[in-house]
């Protein structure tokens, strides 16, 4: 139980990495608010976890996380309802693949808002409440792209070369107030995301990945959990590779 006690935020929880992140927190005992872009895929996602977790203190809000007020209030609900907001996981998140010939201004600047405006509403609307309690800890989902960019969809590489810039410089900022700023960058993991890749893809993607698979969400999870726990109370502005080696 690394988080009893606690009250976590998780955007984009309702399937894929947030829905695993989401259901490690509350094995581990914390109270959860899960994020999604739609009530009903919430009240989905909320339905699924309580066929194994009945009792769990759960509830699910569709904020337009593009919307800074939309954001403030949505976390201003969940500190009423639970008292506090100790870890917030900012985790929702599109991809793109278009070519730069092909590429429509209007969708970069889609992905800008959702991968990286939406990820900064949360720790701007977060912050005051984690300082106003003693601390806090916020973890951002980056991508294994992050790192050395991608082929083709430059926006989504850019997005999260951003959250990695957000995160460090979060990390320094916040560091005095005792919240802790970190991100996951994950490799291929079996999500919808990737699922709506074609099959060639995948394989030339799985192909150099030492590992020689792509990665589990819950694999994925278990180090979200790692980090929003005290066993990682000294670890601030860190991006954590999780893809099986597959950007060396
Ligand atoms: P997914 O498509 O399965 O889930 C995405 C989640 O984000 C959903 O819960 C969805 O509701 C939410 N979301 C999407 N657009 C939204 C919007 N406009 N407003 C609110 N919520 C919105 O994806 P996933 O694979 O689980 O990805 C989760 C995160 O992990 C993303 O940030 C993604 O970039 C990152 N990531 C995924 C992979 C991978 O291989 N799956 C690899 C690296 C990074």
């Amino acid at each position: 139980m690394l988080l009893q006690g606690k009250v976590a935020v998780v955007t984009g929880g309702t399937r894929g990495i947030g829905f695993a992140v989401v259901e490690a927190f509350v094995k581990n005992g914390a109270s959860v608010a899960l994020f999604g872009s739609r009530q009903e895929t919430v009240d989905k996602a909320l339905s699924k976890l309580r066929e194994t977790a009945p009792d769990a203190p759960v509830i699910g809000l569709s904020p337009d996380l593009t919307d800074y007020a939309a954001v403030e209030a949505a976390l201003g609900e969940v500190k009423a309802r639970f008292g506090r907001i100790d870890i917030l996981v900012n985790n929702a998140g599109i991809s793109a693949r278009e070519p730069l010939y092909q590429y429509d201004p209007a969708a970069f600047e889609n992905i800008m808002n959702i991968n990286v405006k939406a990820v900064f509403n949360g720790c701007r609307a977060v912050a005051p409440i984690m300082k106003e309690q003693g601390g806090g800890c916020i973890i951002n989902t980056s991508s294994m792209v992050s790192l050395y960019g991608q082929p083709s969809g430059v926006g989504y590489p850019t997005s999260k070369f951003a959250v990695n810039g957000l995160t460090r410089s979060l990390a320094r900022e916040l560091g005095r107030d005792n919240i802790r700023v970190n991100a996951v960058a994950p490799g291929v993991t079996r999500t919808d995301m990737v699922a709506a890749l074609p099959k060639e893809m995948i394989a030339r993607v799985v192909a150099p990945i030492p590992l020689g698979r792509v990665g589990e969400p819950e694999e994925v999870a278990n180090c979200f959990l790692f980090l929003a726990s005290d066993l990682a109370s000294y670890v601030t502005g860190e991006v954590l590779s999780v893809d099986g080696a597959a950007q060396t």
